[in-house]
């Protein structure tokens, strides 16, 4: 337990409280992930009083820089809204659809699974395409809904709980061909991965703070081409607080309908910095990537079995061919101070996954591996 101590807060020399200290902590999770130092010294500042110019210019730059780096068409617009990515899913589910859609979804995990009952939820009439967990989207899957009479299309760029990354140009080209409306969650593809929601016709990307963006939970974010600003503002859905249509609105000027998580915020305003400052997208996917390669290179020859036809650069997800995945992840939390991510459900003991988003160096990998390696 040498890597999970208990230390005392101390104010004015007396203890507070005990809390348990997360100093030298290596966490390979798919979010909350590690934070770079800029982010986490925002982190550490007071939060300011937001109805301000400062406040308005940070977010009216946030929004241009989502934009850019999710290669946004002419005439886009992005919402931050405080919640989890769910939330998000959410809003573009009652703002962007109703009951005179008829949507395809597709259903290869457990972030599939939660589109599915959004749209129960909120009575919008669907399809959905079961996949196998870890198997790729394939067009004989899409024939059957050649030439009908839906309207959009919902997918999760990168089904996290499964570690599968859809084939988007496939999904993008029958989505034209169709006339579908195409929304997608790319909450952990995000910056990982090559994504250019212009060249692909996406009408909606969703993200959130706490995976690739690298910073705390608590903001999501809703990228609109101008069809989907075209459905927000048309929308007749009745909600207050998850509403796009005022969510745009305020965000002319810089603002939110109400008080939002302006510490996240101001947080993801340094990553972004960072990232256009490191050269944009394109070198933040490419750091990704070797990262992620550098991981599966070094993995070769131990007992694991990658579980995904399809890898995002996000997540690895491994089947150790001896033992329960989940004691394995809690052997490396308790014992190493390592953070890996266990599979809920019925996969829990076969399957655990490791992260490549947030501060995570080759250096870090191979500390991973090595522990791996005495584990197993
Ligand atoms: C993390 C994630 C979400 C959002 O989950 P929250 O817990 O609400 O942030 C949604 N979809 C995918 C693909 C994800 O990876």
């Amino acid at each position: 337990m040498a890597y999970q101590k208990k230390r005392a807060i101390f104010v004015d020399d007396k203890p507070l409280f005990v809390i348990m200290t997360l100093d030298n902590m290596l966490n390979f999770t798919v979010g909350p992930v590690m934070s770079s130092d800029a982010v986490r010294a925002v982190g550490g500042q007071q939060v300011p009083y937001f109805r301000t110019a400062e406040f308005s210019a940070t977010m009216l730059e946030n929004e241009r820089l989502m934009l850019r780096f999710a290669k946004a068409p002419q005439g886009s617009r992005a919402v931050f809204i405080t919640g989890s990515g769910t939330a998000s899913m959410e809003a573009v589910v009652m703002n962007l659809f109703s009951d005179r859609d008829k949507v395809i979804v597709v259903n290869g995990g457990s972030f599939g699974h939660r589109f599915v009952q959004l749209l129960d939820i909120h009575r919008v009439p669907f399809a959905e395409i079961k996949l196998e967990m870890g198997r790729q989207l394939r067009s004989e899957q899409l024939a059957p809904y050649e030439g009908q009479d839906y309207t959009g299309f919902l997918v999760n760029l990168d089904e996290t709980s499964t570690g599968v990354l859809y084939d988007i140009q496939l999904i993008s080209d029958f989505c034209r061909r169709n006339g579908l409306f195409l929304a997608v969650d790319s909450i952990s593809s995000f910056l990982a991965d090559p994504f250019d929601m212009a060249a692909l016709g996406v009408d909606v990307m969703i993200t959130g703070s706490q995976k690739a963006l690298a910073c705390p939970p608590g903001i999501s974010v809703v990228v609109m081409a101008p069809r989907a600003v075209a459905r927000a503002n048309a929308s007749e859905c009745r909600t207050m607080y998850l509403n796009l249509r005022d969510a745009l609105k305020n965000g002319e000027r810089g603002q939110t309908p109400f008080t939002p998580a302006v510490g996240t915020l101001r947080q993801i305003h340094a990553r972004l910095k960072e990232i256009e400052r490191a050269g944009g997208v394109e070198k933040e996917n490419e750091r990704a990537a070797r990262l992620a390669a550098d991981f599966r290179q070094k993995i070769k020859g131990l007992p694991l079995e990658i579980v995904s036809e399809s890898l995002s650069n996000a997540v690895t997800p491994l089947h150790p061919l001896h033992g329960s995945a989940y004691d394995i992840f809690l052997k490396l939390k308790d014992e190493y101070g390592i953070w890996i991510c266990p599979n809920g459900g019925d996969m829990a003991e076969k399957v655990f996954r490791v992260g490549h988003l947030g501060a995570l160096t080759p250096e870090d990998n191979t500390t991973l591996v090595e522990a791996l390696s005495a584990v197993l």
